[in-house]
């Protein structure tokens, strides 16, 4: 498997002097299977050249994959540039997180309409197919792609490319759900939160991880919920997933190629604190490796309830999300955010007594559930939904959402009464919609 980096910048392209050794366009990636099968990660500014060393040494028609991590412009501005799209006798496919009101299409439409762009969707002169992903995995020739939701202010996937037993995960926009990690023993520390930890697994073993390390930990308490990692807790999952080799990716457009210079030392040594022979870098434009691949390896069967594909997936219309929390300001705030989520219905309810009636009435889809209630507080009430007979409650997402200030010990409190995720009340709209929609497509896949 090959892999080359055409785009390394987070957020906004940013050319110019201080930005040559590691580029300023943003993320797309290239890989190459030994069996010839063309992947491209993102559609950022940086498929533009691809673009143009493709059409330029490959006589068509030539076949594609993108694969787009989500719909934030840096991932996706370079695609109206990108040649091989035009030309006649192409074939592409185009992959990205769909579902509810999300299609892929449609979104990639909206940005080449009359006021933003000369040319239509329809113009293209290659054959176009596009495929709405969810988390599963599912294959294009001889490559196993897994996929993943990530913690990111849009629904986001994580790839992960695996050939001849290489592998290469691809994580461009991740914030971590928590800072709190604890020790096992092992070499670095294990993420407290579940998410984070279920992150790891992701991760683990690869050859090579380019990873979200947009910021630093002085910087990221000014940034919190905008979607981005601290490299410091990158090369923590790194060390902690057995990685071989890190690429710190998705470089924030202020940091010069001096700066990731020093990022990259100080990352050097935390790896070399913890052990394990973890190498980092910084992900550079026109850098590319070689993982190589066994011939022997053979990926195990995808059974189908792992499958990615979304095939009209998403909640049906009708589905019910239970919110529960005793102050009116919040359970509008939280109604206001998920308010153009059309396919779902909200009900709420103010004490814990009333949200375990109204989630045996209601059977919801997911529930977003407040620690600090009257009457039974959520903790309680998360242990006797996780207790209930009926079976539904033992899988249903809960949310904790919580203004309290939590310590380990309530992180760790909330997660052994069976809560599958929590956010403080700090959180973004735009992260609370995620977060549900990522939830939402999980359980209606499960
Ligand atoms: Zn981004
Ligand atoms: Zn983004």
């Amino acid at each position: 498997m090959r892999v080359r980096f055409w785009g390394t910048r987070g957020s906004i392209a940013k050319p110019g002097p201080t930005t040559l050794r590691y580029g300023g366009n943003t993320p797309c990636v290239e890989v190459e299977g030994a069996d010839g099968t063309l992947l491209i990660l993102d559609c950022g500014t940086g498929i533009h050249a691809l673009g143009q060393k493709l059409a330029a040494s490959r006589k068509p028609p030539l076949q594609g994959h993108l694969l787009i991590s989500h719909y934030h412009w840096d991932h996706i501005q370079g695609f109206p540039f990108f040649t091989p799209l035009f030309i006649p006798g192409n074939e592409w496919h185009i992959y990205g997180p769909g579902g509810m009101d999300h299609q892929l299409q449609a979104i990639l439409a909206g940005q080449m309409t009359y006021s933003y762009f000369p040319i239509s969707l329809e113009e293209f002169g290659s054959s176009v197919h596009y495929h709405n992903l969810g988390e599963g995995a599912f294959d294009i020739g001889g490559l196993r792609i897994s996929t993943q939701y990530t913690n990111h202010p849009a629904l986001t996937l994580a790839f992960r490319v695996e050939a001849g037993g290489a592998s290469f995960t691809y994580i461009p926009d991740h914030e971590p759900s928590s800072l709190f990690s604890f020790d096992n023993g092992g070499p670095g520390p294990i993420p407290l939160h579940l998410q984070d930890r279920r992150h790891v697994e992701f991760l683990k073993g690869s050859d090579l991880l380019a990873h979200d390390a947009q910021y630093t930990l002085q910087e990221y308490p000014s940034k919190v919920s905008w979607g981005h990692s601290p490299y410091e807790k990158t090369v923590e999952y790194a060390v902690a997933g057995g990685v071989k080799r890190l690429a710190l990716f998705h470089h924030d457009p202020l940091r010069t190629d001096r700066d990731l210079d020093g990022l990259v030392g100080t990352a050097e040594k935390m790896a070399a604190k913890a052990g394990g022979g973890l190498e980092v870098m910084a992900a550079a434009e026109g850098w590319e490796i070689e993982l190589p691949e066994d011939p022997a390896w053979k990926p195990p069967p995808i059974p189908a309830s792992c499958s990615a594909w979304l095939s009209g997936g998403g909640p049906k219309t009708g589905g019910t999300i239970l919110i529960v929390d005793d102050d009116p300001l919040m359970v509008r705030l939280l109604e206001k955010s998920l308010e153009a989520e059309n396919a779902v219905r909200l009900v709420t309810a103010h004490d814990g007594e009333a949200a375990l009636k109204l989630a045996m009435k209601e059977r919801p889809l997911l529930i977003i559930l407040d620690w600090g209630l009257p009457k039974m507080d959520g903790i309680e009430v998360c242990r006797a939904l996780r207790r209930n007979e009926d079976t539904l409650f033992r899988k249903v997402p809960i949310l904790m959402v919580t203004g309290k200030r939590l310590d380990e010990k309530d992180v760790q409190k909330c997660f052994d009464a069976g809560a599958s995720d929590y956010l403080t009340k700090k959180f973004s709209p735009t992260q609370l919609r995620s977060r549900v929609r990522s939830w939402l497509l999980r359980s209606a896949s499960a």
